[in-house]
């Protein structure tokens, strides 16, 4: 078993592992920006290392920096959570050759999954069903009108880095196809680096159905059941739960079976997600994986009794998977709302800023995953999530009641949060009811704008 781990990440999830660690007996360090001094996980951690000015780019995306600070605390591994370096095969690459382990697959298996276009190829080859589209990246315009033709309107154009919800275009005719195909080229360059794209035919109003994946370095491969995250509002997940109200006991087998298949093909280990559209008629397609621990990860974790982050240290130091996860029983029925410092009642805009009261709800089947506090100032650099509410009940009746009831007792003051907006959606006869897809959030946000005005005197919160 590892002595030392590093975090390279910050927020709820560098916090996260900082707590499995703890349990596990391993010591942990966590690496901060200038703007994350005051930071939970800094404070939480065996030791912290600064690693750099507040922009991503000059600090928890510097891999040299990072490597330096693992060296100096002289650790085993490091757990890059997600976003930042989590899904960057050289980031893998350099800290094995520094002998230092990744927590998370191989350099090459992320190379062959974390490429939505090379990801799309092993699906077809292992006959999982993907949604028609190119073959590849597309080089050009004039190309990509072809494929548009050959595949019919409506298409998305979708950055092969992509990530995020960013770099996605929709197009229903030849000029907004053009239009759209350099509007995605340029902000995939601007956000990944990496100007590729490739064309996918668009499904309409799908449901965003997930796999969980964890995989031994001993040849086992299990799925955790899936979770639904159609509640998106421009292609970021908002409330996820698990299991999906959708999926029946045949199908779960079926999908499961496929993204399990994939896995083995690529030789993947540690744990990560296969994600697909499903559609009424219960056809499903492979979108892309994640090849690393994903946000909602929580739920899936109520609802099967495991520990996904410690089996992911586990993994990694060499050993088998533990019983509950090589065996897995699910036992209820759970949701996540990620609280995002964002204003609903002005689109959306981000909210940071210094939070004078932060109270959140207790009581039976709650969890709280963050790393914010009375008195934390939410910096502007980052991403906006301060919070994960995760509730669980033995039925998804209980389950949306109890969530009900944490929204309203969950005081943030100082800034704007999503927390009313995400109570009118689980309140709403749609969730309730089981039948959402992907494109009811926006639904909600143009025409059911009397639901969704501020209460009288302006937001409570
Ligand atoms: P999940 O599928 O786990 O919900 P998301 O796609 O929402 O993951 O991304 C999780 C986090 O990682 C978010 O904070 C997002 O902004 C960030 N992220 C995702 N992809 C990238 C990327 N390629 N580069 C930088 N950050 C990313
Ligand atoms: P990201 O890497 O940003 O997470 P994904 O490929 O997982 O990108 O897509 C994110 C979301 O975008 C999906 O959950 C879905 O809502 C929407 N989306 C992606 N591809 C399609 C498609 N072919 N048809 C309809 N919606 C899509
Ligand atoms: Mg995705």
């Amino acid at each position: 078993m590892f002595g030392k781990v590093l975090i390279a990440n910050r927020g709820e999830i560098a916090l996260r592992v900082i707590r499995a660690c703890k349990e596990l007996g391993i010591r942990s360090v966590a690496v901060y920006s200038d703007a994350d001094v005051d930071s939970l996980h800094v404070q939480l951690a065996d030791e912290a290392i600064c690693i750099g000015p507040p922009p991503a780019s000059e600090s928890y995306l510097k891999i040299d920096r990072i490597i330096s600070a693992a060296e100096i605390a002289d650790v085993d591994a490091i757990h890059p959570g997600y976003g930042f370096l989590s899904e960057n095969a050289n980031f893998a690459e350099v800290c094995e050759s520094c002998k230092i382990k990744f927590i998370g697959p191989s350099a090459a298996a992320i190379r062959a999954m974390g490429d939505k276009n090379a990801a799309r190829q092993t699906a077809v080859k292992v006959g999982v069903p993907v949604c028609p589209g190119s073959d590849g990246v597309v080089a050009d315009e004039k190309e990509a009108l072809k494929i548009a033709q050959k595949i019919g309107y409506p298409v998305i154009i979708k950055a092969l880095a992509g990530g995020g919800g960013r770099g996605m275009r929709i197009a229903r005719n030849d000029p907004s196809l053009v239009q759209g195909f350099h509007a995605a080229r340029v902000e995939a360059e601007k956000a990944f680096g990496d100007g590729g794209v490739y064309i996918e035919k668009f499904i309409e109003n799908p449901h965003h159905i997930e796999f969980q994946i964890v995989a031994d370095s001993h040849g086992s491969v299990v799925h955790l059941g899936e979770r639904d995250c159609s509640l998106q509002r421009r292609n970021q997940k908002i409330i996820e739960e698990c299991p999906s109200p959708l999926v029946d006991e045949a199908l779960r087998r079926k999908m499961g079976r496929a993204s399990v298949k994939l896995c083995e093909e690529v030789g993947y280990e540690n744990v990560g997600t296969i994600e697909y559209l499903l559609d009424d008629g219960g056809n499903f397609y492979f979108i892309e994986m994640n090849t690393r621990i994903q946000v909602e990860h929580p739920i899936t974790e109520e609802v099967f009794g495991v520990d996904l982050v410690k089996e992911q240290i586990l993994i990694a130091s060499g050993n088998r998977l533990t019983p509950g996860v090589a065996n897995p029983r699910p036992r209820h029925h759970a949701i996540e709302c990620r609280i995002n410092a964002e204003d609903p009642y002005n689109n959306f805009q981000p909210s940071p800023g210094r939070i004078e009261l932060y109270y959140t709800p207790g009581g039976r089947g709650v969890r709280i995953d963050s790393h914010v506090y009375s008195g934390y100032t939410v910096p502007p650099y980052y991403d906006s999530m301060i919070a994960k509410l995760i509730v669980t009940g033995s039925t998804r009746a209980s389950a949306m009641n109890r969530m009900t009831r944490c929204l309203g007792e969950f005081l943030v003051k100082g800034i704007k949060t999503t927390i009313p907006f995400q109570d009118v959606l689980i309140r709403s006869a749609e969730f309730q009811r089981g039948r959402y897809h992907t494109g009811f959030v926006e639904e909600v946000l143009n025409s059911r704008l009397s639901d969704f005005s501020p209460p009288p005197g302006g937001p409570l919160l």
